[in-house]
């Protein structure tokens, strides 16, 4: 199959490079001219481990290239998809839905012959009605066919996710469309990913449907860990004895800072507007939005207690800046929020991140990056752990106890057992657990 990707972010270029590495003919545009001519020159715009390597090998079997001309890519291929960001418009947080109506203009234009115009960024209920409204208006005898794909691929595990999918949703009536679908994603039924059809409404409500149930599962268990720190009880303990029933499950039940990143929180956000938009409430989700968002800023005030209330001229480090590991993007990232609440408080903000700090540098002006995590801990009055990144999994907190001034670990994310980090000579405060003084 011939495939054009338009738009090549995250999802655009790990799902063209996916499809090419399938076998499929694959064309990824972007308007953005130093990104194409920097993936021609194999740099990646991303990190997301292995995909350099994904991208080199089908560049080079002659599947896989890159262009900002889309019009040409668009009139070669079969189908279309859009995978341009939809990120929370400006004031009122519905979906920003400029960046999907502009591209489907650019390609009702350039169609050529029977293509499936296929919406892959995430999407309110109805945009794919506007998409083939748009698409009847430019190319009124064109024989084109809007489809619904959203995608569930996660940062830092792109790769693996969109070749192994849990499934792979289709939302479409029409026999065509849903054949040719069928053959763009038939090299996965190997791995027995089901495929999902469903109406194209349906579609595209699933995708926030899941991102919210995620979302509320971690504001559920993040309110767990505050009753956990207020009766003496252990959440992670209380993750485990709740996530091994198979009705609950455990995943997304790792209490924290809260969900950033560049879906949960627009994702989420978006939703409320469109069940506004109906007037049907999503009451679950409105306080799991709420709860997060004074979340973030109270972890910055959690770290304050911890120093004994006052943090005004002391030096605090962040170790992990981007909103997860394995990647670097710092969009929503509750480190954003706990930094400015410590410089409001007063304190000098030191920070290593292994792969965000380039992205961190532009939002974080006032923030001092340190070289690896030793030297940012260096005469520190605590060190707080934002991010899991594996390489903070196994720190010499012995040495890291000698560097800080105040011996003080706040730990965002329970990776370490109280117990070791007090053998080392360090205070611990995690999340939602029990204190030992
Ligand atoms: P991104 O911002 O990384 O990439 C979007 C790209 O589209 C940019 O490079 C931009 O230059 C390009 N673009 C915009 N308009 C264009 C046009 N008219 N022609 C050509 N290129 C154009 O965004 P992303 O993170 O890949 O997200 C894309 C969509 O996928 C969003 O709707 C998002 O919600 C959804 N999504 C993202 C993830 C994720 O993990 N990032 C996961 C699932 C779904």
């Amino acid at each position: 199959m011939r495939i054009t990707m338009i738009g090549t972010g995250y999802v655009g270029l790990v799902s063209g490079t996916c499809f090419s590495d399938f076998g499929h003919e694959v064309i990824c545009v972007d308007k953005d001219a130093t990104k194409i001519a920097r993936l021609e020159a194999g740099i990646m715009p991303i990190y997301e481990p292995g995909l350099d390597a994904l991208v080199e090998s089908n560049v080079r079997a002659g599947r896989l290239s890159f262009t900002t001309d889309l019009a040409p890519a668009v009139a070669a291929a079969d189908v279309v998809f859009i995978a341009v960001g939809t990120p929370s418009r400006r004031g009122d947080g519905h979906a920003d839905l400029s960046y999907v109506f502009a591209a489907t203009r650019e390609i009702a234009a350039a169609i050529s012959g029977p293509t499936v115009v296929v919406t892959k960024s995430t999407v309110p209920v109805g945009t794919g009605d506007e998409v083939e409204r748009i698409i009847r208006e430019v190319a009124p005898n064109a024989r084109a066919w809007a489809v619904s794909n959203p995608e569930f691929l996660r940062e830092g595990a792109a790769i693996e996710d969109f070749k192994r999918p849990d499934r792979i949703v289709v939302g479409t009536d029409d026999e065509i469309a849903r054949a040719m679908m069928g053959e763009v994603y038939r090299p996965l039924s190997l791995s027995q990913a089901p495929l999902l059809f469903t109406g194209r409404r349906t579609s595209e409500l699933i995708k926030y449907a899941a991102n919210a149930f995620l979302a509320t599962k971690i504001g559920f268990i993040n309110e767990m860990a505050d009753l956990c720190e207020m009766v003496g009880a252990d959440v992670k303990d209380v993750s485990r004895g709740i996530g091994l029933d198979n009705r609950i499950g455990s995943k997304f039940l790792h209490a924290g800072p809260g969900y950033g990143g560049s879906c949960f929180p627009k994702d989420t956000l978006a939703l409320l507007k469109t069940a506004e938009d109906f007037q049907s409430p999503v009451r679950i989700v409105e306080a799991v939005v709420q709860a997060n968002d004074a979340r973030k800023r109270a972890m910055g005030r959690k770290v304050i207690k911890a120093m004994g209330g006052d943090a005004r001229g002391a030096t605090i480090t962040l170790l992990g800046l981007t909103f997860k590991p394995n990647t670097d993007d710092m969009r929503d990232a509750p480190s954003l929020a706990i930094v400015q609440a410590l410089q409001d408080a007063g304190a000098h903000v030191r920070a290593y991140d292994p792969e965000g700090m380039d992205q961190a540098r532009a939002l974080l002006p006032d923030v001092e990056f340190a070289a690896d995590p030793y030297a940012a801990a260096e005469g520190a009055d605590a060190l707080v752990i934002a991010t899991e990144w594996d390489a903070f999994r196994a720190l010499d907190l012995q040495r890291i106890a000698m560097l800080l001034a105040r011996p003080l670990l706040v730990d965002l994310r329970n990776i370490y057992p109280a117990a070791e980090v007090e053998r080392a000579g360090l205070a611990y405060h995690g999340v939602g657990r029990p204190q030992h003084e």
